[in-house]
């Protein structure tokens, strides 16, 4: 059975204040009720990084994930943040390949699966991005866009490396829109994954790894969207900066 997991992404939002703020007020309604069954990441942005992980040591079943790092392992990249450096910050999880750093990064699926491969060097699971922009789902083009995208990138993994990973789906239309895709396209296009999974790795990794869905997961629509047969829970942007909402979230995934 793949895990369950819901994890935040808070993108660029909050100083370091506000950040540590939201992480406490988590955290209290974390030690409240506690779903242990269910794996929480709070992605942060990287000055954050080493505070809140902090924090949240001794929080069962809570850890803190960064939103990037470098396709470089070191030297002279200016402004970069290396696996290495997040491994030295004992951080277990890493986002990489969100729509937002392909479209305003313009980083490229050959830039991604390096970043996949030192991450895991360095010991830190990739919760890796996959999605179609709006454009190729009108053109019904979406799961061979999806498929490709896994198999210029993160299907060149060894099965050991590959079982490192965790998979968020995230069609670019439904990030940050308020427009969620419908539980029919969501199943659609997790069970196109999990069935690429098992072609590539076969059906016991299959149904180890964990697919997330992305894209306006909200506490109203979080349930039903986690109990899909393919869906192993959520990364969840705009609703994981208010903790209540948040928390509400993970305990859909039950
Ligand atoms: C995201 O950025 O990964 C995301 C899913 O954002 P939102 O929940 O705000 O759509």
């Amino acid at each position: 059975m793949a895990k369950k997991i819901v994890a935040a992404n808070w993108k660029m939002n909050n100083d370091e204040y506000s950040s540590k703020s939201l992480a406490y007020e988590f955290l209290k309604l974390v030690s409240r009720q506690n779903n242990i069954e269910t794996i929480k990441i709070i992605c942060v942005p990287f000055p954050f990084l080493a505070t809140i992980n902090l924090m949240c040591q001794g929080a069962e079943s809570v850890f803190v994930g960064a939103q990037n790092c470098s396709s470089h392992d070191k030297g002279a990249f200016t402004g970069e943040v290396s696996a290495n450096m997040l491994q030295s910050l004992k951080i277990p999880y890493v986002i990489i390949g969100h729509s937002e750093r392909r479209e305003l990064f313009f980083e490229k699926n050959k830039d991604l699966i390096k970043k996949v491969e030192l991450a895991i060097e360095n010991n830190i699971s990739p919760i890796f991005c996959c999605g179609e922009p709006l454009g190729i789902r009108e053109k019904n083009n979406h799961i061979d866009y999806v498929i490709n995208q896994l198999e210029e990138t993160v299907f060149n993994l060894n099965t050991e490396d590959f079982s490192r990973l965790i998979l968020a789906y995230e069609p670019i239309w439904a990030i940050g829109t308020g427009k969620t895709a419908s539980n029919e396209e969501i199943q659609e296009m997790h069970s196109a994954i999990r069935k690429s999974i098992t072609k590539k790795y076969g059906s016991s990794i299959s149904q180890k790894t964990s697919v997330l869905y992305g894209g306006s997961v909200k506490s109203v629509n979080a349930k039903e969207i986690f109990d899909l047969k393919d869906v192993d829970g959520g990364l969840i942007g705009g609703a994981s900066l208010n903790a209540q909402e948040f928390i509400d979230i993970v305990n859909s995934n039950n």
